[in-house]
């Protein structure tokens, strides 16, 4: 049997990878045809996410787009530089850097670039149309201090005016912030809507007002397709749950209704019989330096049942996580609710979601849904499984680990830890602890989406530690935590820099969170023992590792630091959550920067990943019914974006 092929191409800082739909053939046809009508319904969001990113993308790649089929007869080094910006636009959704929201620079030239825009079909193209934008467009383009940053976070800055993303126009921070405060206090309920999670906030006519993403207003034009596939869908749902979803979900792109959407979620929450199930919406809010808009993304997967046995022995003692945790009492849940995990295979990525995915997810986001009936968790095992495959081999973990035993424990226990690790974080982690009574759930602001990745990873790194997990058959040995310490702390405190170019912060919630977590620790360690701390960076002929001298007490000190993130979240301490994210989470030495790229470079990995997505064909019979639906796993890269232009975009 062929050995299923990983790795794609490589542009950039990315790699690309192809996953793997494992038991797509042991599915029925009608299951199949659910998944199908679905993955339309999730190609369909593509253009929307890419104008949330950013006013000017979607006009933007559609220039690059029209310019592309002039590049073959173009200059052979101008060409290049030209396809990889496109490829990097295709990639981030737009301008910026997926991960840092950096705004990437073109490395051609822009009159080279101008004259092939004039030289472009004007039939596939209104040069005319366009010629009044693109003047501004390769403003945008070109000037590096215009709109540099998607989601600026830097404090004293007005967030909302210095963020380039499309989700404000014409607003300040305050006027956004004072507005749904607002909302907030005119409300009675205590189940309080995600207020504006699904509109663009602008002002007209002087008054600050929203404009909601729906069948009819903003984006209806999509929309109106996500709606007819995921009626489609419901037609060949595998039970009633999934069809009162559907229907639920498509009354809410038609309406707009926040409350829709909540109980469209808590349905959602209840539907665990089928192999299917799927995510299609404006979900999460890190595109927003306010945390508070949703940006679009679907994604279609079914159940891995195997892998599955893992995650349901992790949430059917969700409880006695709860009650052995280190946080305070008050803040522990003396009931787990709803807790459920599942592993499952990614069928389709879109969105937000694609091509760059997340591993592990977590939904609803409502902390009062979360209270009252718990969450939904899924960890995505066929990208784990390609993220490992991609990694093996290629020299990091030699390079950047101490010594040969530390280096044995990973070879070991890495990737197992890893899956544990993300289990933990999404099925118990982020659906553990309760707010303190009348807390604000947006209290954090800014700080807020950072806090709360800390102390779901914290949950699992206090976790992986437990005895619990060997008696529960989830671990082989009492030695395997330790690489799973090991790792986290080198990724946060030096590797993880890799990805950053020289001189800039940290800024996504993910990388801020682990840079907090391993440099606090660090402190803590030197603090408690300054000759022999628990772990400390040492220097070895010129290079810097992470040394960990005692694992157990490492794992006090994570305790400690869940302690304190659990009652900074529960409490809504602003003033603490920024002092720990500005101190910890945001800053790189340079020197220490410098170094670590350095030996990366030498490495040749690139240190984002991504996805391309399976092609889907319809097999039909002489009726004209569909008798099977082939996946293809041979579309590259540029034919898979460029057809998606065609076909999912207006
Ligand atoms: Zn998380």
């Amino acid at each position: 049997m062929q050995r299923f092929n990983f790795l794609d191409e490589k542009f950039a800082d990315i790699q690309m990878l192809r996953y793997e739909l494992k038991g797509w053939e042991q599915l029925s046809i009608k299951q199949k045809l659910y998944i199908y009508y679905l993955s339309k319904a999730t190609l369909w969001g593509r253009d929307i996410t890419t104008d949330q990113f950013g006013k000017y993308n979607l006009a933007i790649r559609k220039l690059l787009e029209h310019v592309y089929p002039l590049l073959k007869y173009a200059d052979e080094n101008q060409a290049h530089q030209i396809l990889v910006y496109l490829k990097r636009v295709w990639f981030s959704n737009g301008i910026y850097h997926h991960y840092g929201c950096e705004k990437f620079v073109p490395a051609f030239s822009r009159k080279y670039f101008e004259q092939l825009v004039s030289k472009a079909d004007p039939i596939t193209f209104n040069v005319q149309d366009y010629q009044r934008y693109t003047g501004r467009l390769l403003e945008v383009m070109f000037n590096p201090d215009l709109l540099p940053m998607r989601v600026n976070k830097k404090p004293g800055d007005d967030l909302v005016l210095t963020s380039a993303c499309n989700y404000y126009d014409g607003v300040t921070q305050q006027e956004a912030v004072d507005y749904y405060n607002k909302k907030r206090q005119d409300s009675e309920s205590e189940q309080q809507p995600s207020w504006g999670l699904n509109t663009k906030l602008v002002k007209q006519g002087g008054m600050v007002t929203e404009l909601p993403y729906t069948a009819g207003g903003l984006y209806g034009a999509w929309i109106q397709h996500i709606i007819y596939w995921l009626s489609k869908a419901e037609e060949v749902a595998e039970n009633e749950q999934q069809k009162l979803i559907i229907k639920l979900l498509i009354n809410y792109y038609q309406s707009g209704d926040l409350k829709l959407f909540d109980e469209y979620s808590i349905e959602w929450l209840k539907e665990n019989a089928g192999s299917v199930d799927f995510i299609n919406g404006f979900i999460e809010v890190y595109g927003d330096p306010l945390g508070i808009k949703g940006s679009w993304e679907g994604l279609v997967e079914f159940v891995d049942k195997e892998a599955s046995k893992r995650t349901e022995k992790i949430c059917s003692n969700a409880q006695w996580f709860e009650d052995h945790s280190p946080i305070d009492e008050c803040f522990k849940k003396s009931e787990v609710t709803g807790v459920s995990a599942r592993v499952i295979n990614a069928a389709m990525l879109g969105g937000d979601e694609y091509p760059s995915s997340a591993i592990g997810i977590n939904l609803p986001n409502a902390d009062w849904i979360r209270k009252l009936y718990g969450s939904k968790s899924i960890t995505i095992g066929n990208l784990t499984e390609a993220y490992n495959e991609a990694s093996k081999g290629n020299g990091f973990y030699e390079e950047y680990t101490i010594d040969g035993d530390t280096l044995k424990l990973i070879m070991a226990y890495a990737d197992m830890c890893d899956d544990l690790h993300t289990d933990l974080h999404e099925c118990l982690g982020h659906g553990s602890g309760k707010l303190a009574p009348n807390v604000n759930p947006n209290a954090l602001q800014a700080y807020g989406n950072t806090i709360e990745e800390a102390r779901a990873d914290l949950f699992a790194l206090y976790y992986i530690a437990d005895p619990k997990l060997i008696e529960l058959g989830l671990l082989p040995s009492t030695e395997a935590f330790k690489a799973s310490y090991y790792t986290y702390v080198m990724n946060g405190a030096l590797t993880q820099c890799v990805r950053l170019t020289p001189g800039s912060n940290l800024e996504e919630a993910h990388m801020q969170n682990r840079a907090l977590i391993s440099n606090w620790a660090l402190d803590m360690a030197k603090a408690a023992n300054a000759s022999a701390p628990a772990v400390e960076i040492t220097e070895r002929n010129g290079k810097h590792y992470v040394q960990v001298n005692d694992y157990h007490q490492l794992r006090d000190i994570f305790a400690s630091e869940l302690k304190q993130i659990q009652r900074i979240k529960s409490t809504g301490d602003y003033k603490s959550a920024r002092n720990l994210v500005e101190k910890y989470g945001v800053h790189v030495d340079a020197a220490l920067h410098a170094e670590v790229r350095q030996r990366y470079e030498h490495l040749n990995i690139s240190p984002y990943k991504g996805f391309i997505n399976p092609k889907m064909t319809p097999v039909f019979d002489a009726n004209g019914d569909i008798t099977d639906i082939k996946v293809d796993y041979t579309e590259g890269y540029e034919q898979q974006m460029l057809r998606y232009s065609r076909e999912y975009s207006l």
